[in-house]
């Protein structure tokens, strides 16, 4: 980001992910590396979208990137964008389509790699504390898929509704998008799984992920029938504003559940407030992608004061410590 950006967000945060400002430029500032092998072939409009938009309200930019060969068609996305403003517009926050595009990229982009993560040191907490566990696979991208994703986003304007790149959301459509995951028995066994979203959210990918694909999530072919087509995207917004996994009302933290809430399996789009709610709505509220404009400057009043984990300080009391006693399917 440039450096009057940086200074702006900086005064404007709580605390944490400013860096020191050497007056030097940005490596964010910067080309990435495989900028130049991605072609805008089309521009789509997003006015309606954003005719009904209240100022008043904290606000996320999404901006979306369809891939010529990919897996969707933009007639297929607008059902699933006007679900993703319904569910999140009932809970006080709206979004802001600030671009769509439909880009050309070599090939074999359309399949990316898994990400690569730590052997985790004890069983335990796959069972008891999946966010723990989490945080001990330190989850990170390839460098390829870093470049590729990279490269895609780079072709949003800059700023072009006032919002510093990493503060947006960017949703990329590729074919292929595995998961990677670990299963005791007896031993860990890395396993992979194809997805149909992926959020690489901040529980997941700390402050590890680059700064340009903080806000990046992966649309891809839908395997799990459990994934509801129209559901994904406001699914997927739920992991990266809400910064939990597969949780709810009864339900314990685990990687597969079913239920009423947004952020598990089925057709739900609870997102639910208090204890009992896991403090969904409450985390949602203070997640640093939200804004309000003043004039033409989006204001932002948070950022993550640790890496973005889920116990971040950020959250303060918003955040739910093991035992749980409710229900959870985990693998
Ligand atoms: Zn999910």
């Amino acid at each position: 980001m440039s450096n009057r950006w940086l200074s702006l967000v900086c005064v404007l945060a709580i605390l944490g992910a400013c860096g020191e400002d050497d007056g030097g430029e940005d490596p964010a500032d910067s080309p990435p590396a495989l900028a130049g092998e991605v072609t805008v072939l089309e521009t789509y409009s997003v006015g309606d979208f954003n005719a009904d938009l209240d100022p008043e309200l904290p606000t996320a930019s999404v901006a979306f990137y369809l891939t010529e060969g990919g897996p969707l068609e933009w007639n297929e996305l607008v059902p699933g964008i006007e679900r993703a403003k319904r569910v999140f517009l009932d809970n006080g926050v709206q979004l802001r389509v600030s671009w769509a595009v439909l880009v050309s990229v070599p090939p074999d982009w359309q399949s990316l790699d898994p990400e690569i993560s730590e052997v985790p040191s004890s069983p335990e907490y796959l069972e008891t504390d999946i966010y723990r566990h989490l945080d001990e696979l330190a989850t990170r991208l390839t460098d390829r898929t870093r470049d590729i994703l990279e490269a895609i986003v780079w072709q949003h304007p800059p700023r072009a509704d006032g919002v510093p790149f990493e503060r947006s959301v960017h949703v990329v459509a590729l074919e292929d998008v595995p998961i990677s995951y670990f299963e005791w028995d007896g031993a860990w066994s890395e396993q992979f799984a194809p997805t149909g979203g992926l959020s690489f959210p901040p529980y997941v990918h700390g402050d590890r992920i680059a700064p340009r694909l903080r806000g990046i999530i992966t649309l891809s072919v839908n395997p799990n029938p459990l994934n509801r087509a129209t559901r994904v995207l406001a699914h997927e917004l739920g992991h990266k504003l809400i910064n939990v996994s597969h949780e709810g009302i009864g339900v314990c933290p685990s990687f597969e559940a079913d239920g009423d809430d947004l952020m598990l399996y089925g057709e739900g789009e609870r997102v639910a407030s208090g204890a009992e709610g896991r403090w969904h709505r409450e985390r949602l509220a203070l997640s640093p992608f939200l804004y309000h404009l003043d004039g033409d400057i989006a204001v932002f009043d948070n950022d993550y004061r640790d890496s973005g984990s889920y116990r971040d300080r950020l959250y303060g009391d918003f955040v739910v410590e093991p035992p749980c006693a409710g229900t959870a399917g985990s693998r």
